[in-house]
């Protein structure tokens, strides 16, 4: 039997590399939704490639031209956010693989974790912001939620065959992105090009600011806790520039295990996709020609204070991990549009979980409340400045 799968946010870079692996494995696999918020020349591509079952543009304006694009071919075409989710629920699909940027993913997975469909996760805002009512709605209804972020895939491989042992703590490598070894007097003047310059990591542009402000491991951080239930004092980050190995299990006697590789999408998606199996490929491999030395540094906490933020706002809890999400990818989104600098990033994220007010949500649509008051503080804030 091939595995269904629906893939949420198709056309970005990880839905892009989810189906190169798919293409590649076609006796394993088969497309039954792709779904893309706006870019609807790519989303009809990738149909008349993949002839899923369905297609959903979330952009009301772009149905028609999909539509009408897909006219001879026996695809269901739908618009909107309530279609991202209402699809999900077709008996057809067996995974659902979340590739949506930010807390739009949120939703569409619960709804479909509620269906009984087996996750595969890109998406980590989802369990940063509502990871305690995710796993815990996961568990109720007896499905998988297999990580593609490469460190968390790292860490459940290490964790194969040891589930009943306890981890002593968990080992978070980073790469330090573009801005590593500079000082905040540095980055008062980066400008939007030098943050998007990654020197491993060829990504959205999202997580590619969030790498460069070092965010994208607090994020991760409060992923990993969720994902595995490890408190944020058993998870260290460690900056490891060359992102061969991806990340490390301690257990109790001491003794660590990791997962290596060269850095590469494509193998974490294609582990989520095929767990528990692996399946050959013809992608590189890893040679210690290529590489004579792994190094490690200690993070600098002093000047990436997004690491900091994550994990304060994680051990405060309730919508505090919620409002640092939205504050950042609204922040990010500023920054992108030239209307803040690099540092007033983290000013922004700050100032969000000084002023909101601390609820303890227990509902995605209690969430999202926390997420729509951050996202209108720090427009009225713009808006006085
Ligand atoms: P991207 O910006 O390249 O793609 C995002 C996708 O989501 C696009 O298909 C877009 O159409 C869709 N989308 C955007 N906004 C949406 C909305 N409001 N509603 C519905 N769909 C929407 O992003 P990416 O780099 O592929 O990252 C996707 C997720 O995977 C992020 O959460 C990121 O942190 C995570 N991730 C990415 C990488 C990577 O290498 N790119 C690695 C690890 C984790
Ligand atoms: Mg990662």
């Amino acid at each position: 039997m091939k595995r269904r799968i629906a893939i949420l946010g198709s056309t970005g870079s990880i839905g892009v590399q989810a189906l190169e692996v798919i293409e590649h494995l076609p006796d394993l696999f088969e497309v039954e939704v792709l779904t893309s918020f706006n870019n609807a020349e790519l989303l009809i591509k990738q149909a008349k490639k993949f002839n899923p079952n369905a297609v959903v543009i979330v952009n009301n304006e772009a149905y028609l031209y999909v539509k009408e694009a897909l006219r001879d071919d026996d695809i269901k075409v739908y618009a909107g956010e309530k279609a991202l989710c209402e699809v999900l629920e077709m008996s057809t699909i067996d995974m659902v693989l979340s590739a949506i940027v930010g807390i739009a993913g949120l939703r569409p997975v619960y709804h479909a974790i509620k269906h009984g469909k087996t996750i595969a996760l890109a998406n980590k805002e989802t369990l940063v912001v509502a990871g305690e009512l995710i796993t815990k709605t996961a568990r109720e209804v007896g499905v998988n939620i297999l990580p593609i972020d490469s460190e968390h895939s790292a860490i459940f491989q290490s964790l194969a065959g040891e589930f009943h042992n306890p981890i002593e703590k968990l080992i978070i490598t980073a790469s330090g992105g573009p801005f590593r070894g500079k000082k905040r007097d540095f980055l008062r003047n980066v400008t939007k090009n030098d943050a998007l310059n990654h020197p491993v990591w060829s990504m959205g542009n999202k997580i590619t600011i969030d790498s460069a402000t070092l965010m994208n491991k607090g994020l991760e951080m409060i992923e990993a806790k969720w994902l595995f239930a490890i408190p944020e004092e058993k998870i260290e980050i460690v900056i490891h520039p060359q992102s061969i190995i991806h990340s490390l299990v301690q257990f109790e006697d001491g003794s660590l295990k990791a997962q290596l590789g060269l850095p590469d999408m494509k193998l974490p998606i294609q582990y989520a996709l095929t767990y528990p199996h692996r399946a050959s490929n013809t992608f590189p491999r890893f040679s210690f020609n290529d590489y004579a030395t792994l190094t490690f540094e200690t993070p600098d906490y002093d000047t990436f204070s997004c690491l900091n933020l994550a994990f304060n706002a994680s051990k405060t809890g309730g919508n505090a991990p919620c409002i640092l999400n939205a504050a950042n990818e609204m922040a990010v989104q500023n920054f992108l549009n030239d209307k803040i600098s690099f540092l007033e990033i983290e000013k922004n994220i700050e100032k969000a979980l000084e002023e909101i007010p601390f609820t303890t949500p227990q509902t995605i649509d209690e969430y999202y409340e926390s997420d729509h008051e951050t996202r209108l503080f720090l427009n009225k804030k713009m808006n006085l400045e």
